[in-house]
């Protein structure tokens, strides 16, 4: 059987489609961050400015946690050397395990390797080994949780994305003594939209439900000390499981859960994605904990973000460019075609020197492709005037609609 055939064929149906994914090859340079260098086909180099990093805050490049990582390296290598259960537990391990617990006043908090594997691993966990489990999943859930409840096999409901009439409708429909999740997310990635967290909080609690909350998107960046949407709005600790990424906004990689000392106990003990996996390097335990430490303590990046995010809405809509609003941090600019999209981020790259990588389907419906625009503190005014500018050319000869003022 020809195997390489039965593959191309379905690559080949992706180029058609506009689909295709095409990385670019970076080289990130300390201290210069957004700026980048890329890396061409053939074989040239040249700086680009990355407008699409989920580095929201450049914490990757700050000395704190690049010195936090060089330390643990120097004091205990590199790797963990195993599980976490066997021999892999490192003492920055525990201490970053604190560290998440304190940040979102939790009694108990567990790492894994990335955010992935965190929400896989609980939400597949909590519904197969709670018995009658029924999952209800907001209709914007992240692929991690939706893998993790699909693993699960429990019953699962999807509640139209952010409407509470629903989720109370459809909570209402179950059973009353059957264990009920309720699962959605703080900030939504692709649209940028933030949820009615104090309603959903409340629906659930009038069904006895237990709240899953996604804050990936928001930890490091809002609240008083980066504990989220949920520390902003003062409802942490009306959520059962917080969960978050250590590789978004706090530089480095990984994902944990944040909850009660019984319920990271059950995670711990029953979920193959914890157990069956090498711990994280204790160097990466060492630099997000300094992260952490550092951003609930600085205003500053956080201040100096959201400065630098309305800057550029502002100039977009003075010159027309269309884009979602939402009231976080991603500035989506909806193209709504994928071909064209992807054209667009070539443009960009190649005579502007910006890099927006080109959103399509599967991340988003076919039909809002979009460039997802995340501002840093690190982008000058100038990087905002460039970008605008290389914009505004390029809706002016690419036939691109403007919005009416
Ligand atoms: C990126 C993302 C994750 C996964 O986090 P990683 O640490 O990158 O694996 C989970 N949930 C949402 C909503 C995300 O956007």
């Amino acid at each position: 059987m020809d195997f390489d055939a039965l593959f191309t064929d379905q690559i080949d149906a992706l180029k058609r489609d506009g689909n295709y994914r095409i990385f670019a090859d970076l080289e990130r340079r300390c201290g210069s961050f957004p700026k980048a260098q890329n890396h061409k086909s053939c074989g040239d180099t040249r700086e680009v400015t990355v407008w699409c990093s989920n580095d929201y805050l450049g914490m990757g490049q700050h000395p704190a946690v690049m010195q936090a990582m060089k330390d643990a390296v120097d004091a205990c290598g590199t790797g963990a050397g195993g599980t976490r259960n066997i021999s892999g537990t490192n003492h920055y391990h525990l201490l970053l395990e604190q560290e998440l617990a304190d940040l979102h006043g939790k009694e108990a908090a567990l790492l894994f390797t990335s955010g992935y594997v965190s929400n896989w691993a609980a939400l597949s966990t909590l519904g197969s080994r709670l018995p009658g489990a029924v999952i209800l999943s907001d209709a914007g859930n992240h692929a991690s949780m939706i893998e993790g409840i699909r693993h699960s096999r429990a019953e699962k409901v999807i509640w139209r994305h952010n409407d509470v009439e629903d989720l109370d409708r459809k909570l209402a429909a179950i059973g009353p003594d059957r264990p009920k999740i309720v699962a959605f997310e703080s900030v939504y990635s692709m649209d940028g939209d933030i949820s009615p967290m104090a309603e959903i909080i409340e629906v659930a609690e009038k069904h006895g439900a237990m709240t899953y909350l996604d804050e990936v998107h928001a930890v490091g960046m809002y609240g008083p000390r980066g504990g989220g949407i949920s520390e902003r709005e003062g409802l942490a600790d009306r959520i059962t499981l917080i969960e978050g990424t250590l590789g978004k906004a706090y530089g480095v990689v990984g994902g944990y859960i944040t909850g009660s000392v019984a319920l990271c106990d059950f995670i711990r003990s029953f979920a193959s994605g914890f157990i069956f996996t090498t711990a994280l390097p204790p160097a990466v335990a060492a630099a997000a904990t300094a992260s952490i430490a550092h951003l609930k303590r600085s205003q500053m990046e956080r201040a100096r973000q959201q400065r630098q995010v309305a800057k550029l809405r502002a100039e977009l809509d003075a010159i027309g460019i269309p884009h979602l609003p939402n009231d976080s941090h991603i500035i989506p600019v909806m193209i709504k075609d994928p071909v064209k999209c992807r054209m667009i981020s070539d443009i960009l790259m190649d005579d502007w020197g910006i890099y927006v990588q080109p959103i399509n389907y599967p991340t988003v419906p076919k039909g809002t492709e979009r460039l997802r625009i995340t501002p840093s503190p690190m982008h000058s005014d100038a990087d905002i005037a460039h970008l605008v500018e290389a914009l505004s050319d390029l809706w002016s000869h690419c036939a691109l609609a403007r919005a009416v003022a």
